[in-house]
This record gives C-alpha cells, sequence and structure tokens, in this order.
C-alpha cells in the first residue's frame, strides 16, 4: 500500500525539500513585503502627520504703499512673486500704530491694551512683557516646534524679558528700535540713552553694530536656522529692524533701486525674502511652511523722503487712521493657499495666533482671554469665508479714539500728529497735532477718510457708540480701566 500522505502534503520528497524552501522564501519575500509596507506606511504617515512651518517676516514702519503689488515704483520682485503664487491681503491691520504695542499683540494674540504694553518701549524699560502671558512659541512648543528670532524684540530689553524667556530658543537682534541710542539726529532727548546693542541669546553680542549689516546677517541666521531644522516643525521670526529710521543699506543694494534711500532699503528687505523663500525651497520645505510678510505699523511719515508711503491712506505711524494700522500683508503656501488672490476682508496681525494654533494642533489657553481668530479660511480662500471681526478697536495708548463696524468707522474727538513741514534725508520734520472727530467714514467707498458721513447717519453713530461703550468696559478709555485688562511685567519687582 502506498505510504498515506499527509493531507495537503505532496509525496515527492526531494522535491518537496525545494517546494518547502519556495514556500519559505516566498513568506520571507511576504514578511520584508508587509514590513516594507509598514514602513512606507508610518513614514507617509508621518510625513502627512507632519506639522506645518511658520515663517513670518516682520518689516519696521513699513507703509501700506511700500511694495509694488500694493502699487509702489520700489523694486520687490520676490515679494511680488510672493503674491502672485499666494494671497495678498488689502485690509490687514495692527491693533497699535507703534512698535512696542503691535508686537506685543501679534505674540499674545490680544489687543495690547489687553496685555498693557503700551508705546515703543525705551531702552532699560521697567514695563516688560509678562511672562504671564503665553506667546506663539510657547503655545507651539506643545506641538514640539522650535522658533526663533532674528531682528527686533523690543518687548523688554531686560535680560530676564528677552525673548529666550519668551518662548524662543534661539535669539540674535536689537532689543528695541535702531534709534533708541545717543546720536538722534532730533536733538539732546535721547543723549542719556545707552550705546545701542545687539544681542544673541541674552547677552550682548555687540556694541553700537554696523547697521548696514543688520538686514544681512538677520537673514543669515534665518537660512541657517531652516537648514538646522529642517527635519522638524519650527517657528521662525524675522523682525526686521528696517525700514526704520536711521536707514541703512548694504553695499549691494546701496543706489540700486532708483527710489532713493528708502526703495534701496525696501529693495534689501525683498532680497532677503528671496534667500528664505530659497532656502525653503533647498530642504524640500515649500510646501509645508505658511510664509507670511506684514508689518507693525504705518510710515512715520514725518521722516519726508526715509519714510515710506501709506499709498491711497491717510496719515501714518501714531495715528489711529488706516495709514497706521493698515498694513500689506502676503501669506503663501503652495498647494494650500491659492496662488494670485486678494482678500478684502478684515483681519488683524493677533489673528496668527489662533491660526498658526489651529494648524499646529495647538490648543488656545481657556483661563483668559484672547482676541485672536482664526483665519484660516480666509487664507486659504475657503467657500463662504468672511472676517471674524464685528468689531475692530482702534486705540492709541490707552485712548480709544475711533472703532469699526463693517464698512463704517467711527473717530471719536481726539488730536493726531500731522508731519509739516516733512523732514529730509534722515532727519524728522515738524508734528503739530491737529483735531479731528466726531466723524464718521464709510472705508469702502471712502478708504482714504476723507468724506465725513457723521451728520447723514445718527443711526449708524449710535451703534459705533454702543460698541465703543463695550470696548471701554472691556479694555478701558482714558482715566478708565477696563475690566479685563492683565498686568505688564514691572522688571524692577
Ligand atoms: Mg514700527
Amino acid at each position: 500500500m502506498p505510504a498515506k500522505t499527509a493531507p495537503g502534503r505532496r509525496v515527492c520528497d526531494p522535491p518537496r525539500t525545494r517546494c518547502s524552501a519556495t514556500a519559505a522564501g516566498h513568506r520571507r519575500a511576504v514578511q520584508l513585503l508587509i514590513a516594507f509596507l509598514v514602513c512606507v506606511a508610518i513614514f507617509t504617515a508621518r510625513a502627512d502627520a507632519r506639522l506645518p512651518n511658520f515663517v513670518l517676516i516682520f518689516a519696521d514702519d513699513l507703509g501700506y504703499g511700500d511694495l509694488g503689488c500694493y502699487g509702489s515704483k520700489n523694486p520687490t520682485p520676490n515679494l511680488d512673486r510672493m503674491a502672485r503664487e499666494g494671497v495678498r491681503f488689502t485690509q490687514f491691520y495692527v491693533p497699535q500704530a507703534v512698535c512696542s504695542a503691535s508686537r506685543a499683540a501679534l505674540l499674545t494674540g490680544c489687543y495690547p491694551n489687553r496685555v498693557s504694553i503700551q508705546g515703543a518701549l525705551p531702552p532699560r524699560s521697567k514695563v516688560a512683557l509678562n511672562h504671564n502671558e503665553i506667546t506663539i512659541p510657547e503655545l507651539l512648543k506643545t506641538r514640539g516646534y522650535k522658533s526663533a528670532i532674528y531682528g527686533k524684540w523690543h518687548l523688554g530689553d531686560n535680560p530676564e524679558y528677552l525673548p529666550p524667556t519668551q518662548g524662543f530658543e534661539d535669539y540674535f537682534g536689537l532689543p528695541y528700535s535702531n534709534d533708541m541710542w545717543p546720536f538722534h539726529p532730533s536733538g539732546t532727548q535721547r543723549t542719556n540713552y545707552p550705546l545701542l546693542p545687539l544681542i544673541k541669546g541674552t547677552n550682548v553680542f555687540d556694541l553700537m553694530p554696523d547697521q548696514t549689516q543688520l538686514t544681512t546677517l538677520y537673514t543669515q541666521h534665518a537660512v541657517d536656522f531652516i537648514r538646522a531644522n529642517k527635519d522638524r516643525p519650527f517657528f521662525l521670526y524675522v523682525p526686521h529692524s528696517m525700514p526704520h529710521v536711521p536707514l541703512h543699506i548694504s553695499k549691494k543694494y546701496r543706489g540700486k533701486s532708483g527710489q532713493g534711500t528708502y526703495g534701496d532699503t525696501i529693495m534689501e528687505i525683498d532680497w532677503s525674502v528671496g534667500e528664505i523663500l530659497k532656502a525653503l525651497k533647498k530642504h524640500k520645505l515649500e510646501e509645508n511652511t505658511l510664509v507670511i510678510f506684514t508689518s507693525d505699523n504705518g510710515p512715520w511719515l514725518t521722516y519726508g523722503n526715509h519714510a515710506g508711503s501709506a499709498g491711497p491712506l491717510r496719515e501714518g505711524k501714531a495715528t489711529v487712521f488706516e495709514g497706521g494700522l493698515r498694513e500689506p500683508c502676503i501669506m503663501r503656501w503652495p498647494g494650500k493657499i491659492p496662488a494670485d488672490r486678494v482678500c478684502n476682508d478684515l483681519a488683524v496681525t493677533f489673528d496668527l495666533y489662533a491660526t498658526f494654533a489651529k494648524l499646529a494642533g495647538a490648543e488656545l489657553p481657556k483661563d483668559r482671554i484672547i482676541d485672536s481668530k482664526d483665519i484660516w479660511p480666509l487664507i486659504a480662500g475657503l467657500p463662504g469665508a468672511k472676517t471674524p471681526h464685528d468689531v475692530f478697536y482702534y486705540y492709541w495708548a490707552q485712548h480709544l479714539q475711533a472703532i469699526r463696524s463693517g464698512k463704517w468707522k467711527l473717530h471719536f474727538v481726539h488730536s493726531y500728529p500731522h508731519p509739516d513741514p516733512l523732514g529730509k534725508d534722515g532727519t524728522p520734520g515738524k508734528l503739530p497735532n491737529r483735531q479731528i472727530g466726531p466723524a464718521l467714514f464709510d472705508l469702502e467707498s471712502d478708504p482714504g477718510e476723507r468724506n465725513d458721513v457723521y451728520a447723514q447717519h445718527p443711526d449708524i453713530v449710535k451703534r459705533l457708540e454702543e460698541l465703543a461703550e463695550k470696548a471701554r468696559e472691556d479694555l478701558g478709555d482714558t482715566n478708565r480701566v477696563g475690566k479685563n485688562v492683565r498686568p505688564a511685567a514691572d522688571v524692577r519687582l
């Protein structure tokens, strides 16, 4: 009788050996394939789950009308390209038209009044951004981000309040404005200021640095940071010292714009943007990086030919007119932001806080009021997207000077500095005060705030005044403390 064979087994000894070998090989191949697919899946999942990078380039005192894509003759090919490849905003605001207040809002997601940072903090400031505030880099740190700032800080120059104490892992730049030194051309009021320090980390790296190299140095640091962090999510903040006066340009752009010293300065900032975009491309990060360019406040018009332009908007820095608070803003993220789009909805620099949090999957603080709103639908041009702000407050320091809802802007009675005559070649002109208000403007038909229609719309004035009362209750006004204001840090304590 033939030997019984086990079910399913062939009776063929020598071939059996070969068959077993083949099966084992097959199993091994399958195992390898599965292992490979698992690796691919893990890698793909990681790649898909890779959190986006954020690059925020913040000019100083750049006007609404200073870039080619906003109608300027200043050559800005890189920024113009960014606009063609992304979205350009026409109603993008800072919540106060001055350096420190604007930066406090940007990094905390709040009106500067809420975090009690006003004006431009001087050297040896007794006030600084409170450590109790949660800054953008601190928020992103919860999601594994690394953050760096290369440029002007201006939220407290005491070493205990410099960027490394406020969430940034790396810092190289000026602690405040580049004109806060004893050599200001306007006179003697600043002769007690210390020599201008350039800071690295929390230490003085140089005193009275060659300002013609600032834009180049910040750019080199930014490019190095991108290379060093290409495999992890990062937040890169580049708040340029320029084009704040005194204007300084490196040799490579001096006399190159055909638009004078100010145009040369803008051209060099545009070069810097181009270098950062190049670095992102080189490291294959373009499609995983949201790049934003905007400014901290409008042009400092009293400097005449050394000041920028607000384009069609009225007035500039240190006022609550549109020229002071409305900024050029361009955002680019290939594959995520449709190309060559213009967004005409109102958005605010402090909205970047909630927007970054949303994109990074970070939780917004729940124990305090945050004014920031997620504007990703506006940025990406999603169907039906509209401004999340029904009302916008225009404060100058603690004074509520104007309010906007929809297309209507109501100025309350206030004085403002109007340059006359203008300065020249780095020396400021005179700034006599003028008076306005009450005055109502339709910003849709009259963005230049020239046609006062206060008398024609008492119902709208009444509604805006009611909204203003809510603002005063919340954030205060002259001689009135708001109920939801948090203190700044007192560095003497
Ligand atoms: Mg500024």
